[in-house]
């Protein structure tokens, strides 16, 4: 199975693309920059970042597609101290935009495998039923990746490519910090088995690395 996967040069990503070829996938990870030995340079946020990349995978199938790169720029901030637009911006224009960019360019690419599946890392963070307070841009974020991976699931059901929406755990990464519950051994052998396990019959679904439904 050809699988890519978004910001794998750390964290959650790192460990899936560990996961995927030590299972035996075929399995690319993507790393900002150039001049990488093993990755695969992609900026998510960049239009033209992706077209290239698309363009070096030709026509190459991909059979999964991994949506896992992610900020979280406002850590440590007062959520009454989020007024720099900027803030907003980059974070939205990594969580969000970037998933969308990433799936446009590699659609062609999913299109060509005969079961493809895309899955977006979400966050229980963008649950509208869990929303705790604090961390609004990162919040407002992971949400609407979220109603971004209802509305590709809708659109995307025709053509047979199956959406799935996840939430890695609290994962101990840069982002997750040492405080974290989980390793990136856990959240990706878990999330491996929910990409797995995605079909038809589950789009547009919204669940935890270990299988739990998420509530939207
Ligand atoms: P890390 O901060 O450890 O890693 C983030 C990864 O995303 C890095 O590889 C980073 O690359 C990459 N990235 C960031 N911006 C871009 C970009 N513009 N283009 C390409 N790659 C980019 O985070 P985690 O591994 O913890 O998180 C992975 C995903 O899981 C994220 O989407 C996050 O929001 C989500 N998540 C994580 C949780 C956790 O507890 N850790 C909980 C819930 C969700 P670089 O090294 O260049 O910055």
């Amino acid at each position: 199975m050809n699988i890519l996967i978004t910001g794998a040069n750390r964290g959650i990503g790192a460990a899936l693309l560990t996961a995927a070829q030590g299972r035996g996938d075929t399995a690319m990870g993507t790393v900002r920059g150039a001049g990488h030995d093993t990755l695969l340079p992609l900026d998510v946020r960049d239009p033209q970042s992706c077209a290239a990349l698309a363009g070096r995978l030709s026509d190459t199938p991909i059979d999964l597609l991994v949506c896992n790169a992610g900020v979280y720029l406002e850590r440590g901030m007062a959520a009454d101290a989020l007024t720099d637009p900027q803030l907003w911006a980059d974070t939205f224009a990594t969580n969000v935009t970037g998933v969308y960019l990433t799936t446009m360019a590699f659609l062609p690419h999913l299109r060509r495998a005969s079961a493809p599946k895309l899955a977006i890392i979400s966050s229980q963070m963008g649950s509208n039923t869990r929303a705790k307070g604090q961390s609004y841009i990162y919040r407002a974020s992971k949400s609407a990746a979220l109603n971004l991976g209802r509305n590709l699931a809708v659109d995307l059901r025709s053509e047979g490519i199956p959406v799935g929406i996840y939430h890695p755990g609290w994962v101990r990464t840069d982002m997750g910090t040492s405080a974290a519950t989980i390793g990136t051994d856990e959240s990706s052998t878990g999330l491996l088995q929910r990409f797995d396990a995605l079909s038809m019959d589950t789009t547009g679904c919204f669940e935890m690395w270990n299988g739990d439904a998420m509530p939207f």
